[in-house]
This record gives C-alpha cells, structure tokens and sequence, in this order.
C-alpha cells in the first residue's frame, strides 16, 4: 500500500467549505461528503495508484478523494452532476492540479467510457464515493464498458457491498452477487462507518475492488443465457430452483429443465442460493432453448 503524500489543500473539511458558500447538501444527488482524513488516506492507500494511470472519478463533489489522487496518477477524468460542485472545486485547484483534470459535467450513467479509453490508448481505473441511489444502473455500466476498464474502487452501503461479495448459502447471496462476480473479482477493502461523512448518513459503507482483469476462471457459452437463468433461478427465492426455473424460462418445459438439472447433477429441490457460480455457468451451457439436451 502506498504511503498518502501530505501537504497542500488534499484533505478537506467538506462541511466548513461549504457553510462558508452557504451551499446545501442535495440529497437527490446523494451527497454525503467524505470528512475523515484518516478514511480518506486509508482509500488511496489501497487503491495503490501508477504514476501512469488513468483514472475516472465517480461523483468527484468537493475534491475529497480527486485533490489526493492527483500526485499518484497520470490523469482524472471528473464526472460530477453538480455544476456547482464543479465550480468550487476548481476554484481550489493549483494550475499543475488543473492540468491533470478533465471536468465533465453530467450524469455518470451516461458516460461514455469507450472515448476516455480511445482518448488515452489505455484501460482506466476508476474510484469513487458513489450516490446510493444509482448503485445497480452504475454497476450494469460497468458490466457493459469492461473492456475498458482495469479496475474499479468504490464505495458502496454496507448491505449492497456484501449482496455483491456474498457467497453461496449466505442470505445475501442472489443474482447481483453471481453476475457481478462472474465479470470481476471482487474484494472488500475498507468498513466505513457512517461519521466519517458530512452529511452523515443512515447506514455504514464499504469500500470495495472490482478488478476486471481477473473475471471468473470458467467462461459461459452463452452470456445472454447465463443472466436470464441466474435471474430466473433467483426470481421466487423460497421455491426450489426446478420451480423457479420453471417459472422465469418461459419457453422451456419442467421435464426439460428437471433433465438439464439432472445433467448438472444439481438436486432440482435446492434453492437458488445453494448453487455456485460454476453450476449456474454449467447449467446455462445445458439449458439453452433451442438446445437438445443428450
Ligand atoms: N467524492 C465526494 C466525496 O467523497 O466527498 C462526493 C461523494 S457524494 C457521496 C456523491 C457525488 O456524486 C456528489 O458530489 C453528487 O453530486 C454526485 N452525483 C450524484 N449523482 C450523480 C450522477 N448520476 N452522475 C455524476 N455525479 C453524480
């Protein structure tokens, strides 16, 4: 882990900047500002930036986590909603600082990630203090634009972190967890307790990695497939996975999935949440519409 260098404005008092503006929090956009600079230290610590990396800022508000970045790395892109946010944080930059940062100005979710990776001619990294409320659409994003990023450390609520780290036979265990860790492997960094933030919200968070250069070892055969029988398999938790199956694969019929489950050698009396990801990838290479099963 890298040593946070010291000095200059890196670590702020979000909640003195901004009574000093007279500037509300907006709660639509999730802000809770990182105030601990022991948290903040902690985050860049293991994120264990290159002096040649290009990084994509999530939500970069008043600067907690970009001003301490900046001496690590090559480049930061900025995504902020908030125009404002993006005035006051500019107006505390060095000139060298501004050199290093691309603003945009607009909403994460559309992003376009594939031009920043064209831009630099390299995967990217990204970090960020995400807003709550847009946890899964920027998730699905991520899935999406994989092939341009290397890895990614974000900060989650607590329960959303552990639905997606959660293995199988845990009651956090469902299709978030085995989607996301079939395309990246997932790590739990930091606990973050909720007074670490301005606002200080209702629950806890979790700084976590999703390093999308190591995906699940075992490949689908057919991706659109795998998703559509997780998400079945998870659709009515309390029935047996025969059933559930039964009922979110529409076009296929009982005798048919019992026999694909049979194959698998998975009792089709478990529960969604006792299967493991290679089952889940091995029944959706069996269970295919259109596919005779031997
Ligand atoms: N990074 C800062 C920190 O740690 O103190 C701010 C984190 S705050 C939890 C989330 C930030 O994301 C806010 O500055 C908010 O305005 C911004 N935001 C909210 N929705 C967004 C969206 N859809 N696209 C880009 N930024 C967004």
């Amino acid at each position: 882990m890298a040593q946070i260098k010291k000095g200059g404005q890196g670590l702020i008092v979000s909640k003195t900047l901004l009574r000093k503006s007279g500037v509300r929090p907006r709660k639509r956009l999730g802000q809770n500002f990182l105030e601990d600079p022991a948290v903040i230290e902690k985050i860049i610590a293991h994120a264990g930036f290159d002096k040649n990396d290009v990084v994509i800022e999530i939500g970069s508000g008043l600067g907690a986590l970009t001003i301490p970045t900046l001496p690590y790395i090559y480049h930061l892109v900025a995504i902020e909603k908030d125009l404002l946010l993006i005035t006051m944080l500019k107006e505390r930059l060095s000139l060298k600082e501004k050199e290093k940062i691309t603003f945009i100005s607009g909403d994460v979710l559309k992003l376009d990630v594939k031009e920043i990776y064209d831009r630099f001619n390299q995967k990217i990294r990204i970090i960020g203090n995400l807003p709550y409320n847009i946890s899964s659409p920027f998730l699905e994003r991520l899935i999406i634009n994989r092939d341009y990023i290397k890895n990614a450390i974000l900060m989650f609520q607590y329960e959303f972190a552990q639905r997606l780290t959660a293995k199988p036979k845990n009651k956090e265990y469902g299709a978030l967890s085995v989607i996301s860790q079939y395309y990246a492997k997932i790590s739990p960094l930091i606990k973050i307790k909720r007074d670490a933030f301005y606002p200080k919200p209702k629950v806890d968070s979790m700084v976590l990695e999703m390093d999308f250069t190591k995906p699940y070892p075992l490949q689908a055969e057919n991706e659109v497939n795998f998703h559509k029988i997780v998400r079945s398999a998870f659709s009515c938790r309390r029935k047996t996975v025969l059933n559930s199956l039964e009922r979110g694969m529409a076009s296929l019929s009982r005798e048919i999935i019992a026999k694909a489950l049979g194959k698998c050698l998975i009792d089709p009396k478990r529960r969604a949440e006792t299967l493991t990801i290679d089952e889940y990838i091995h029944l959706s290479s069996v269970l295919m519409p259109d596919k005779t099963i031997p």
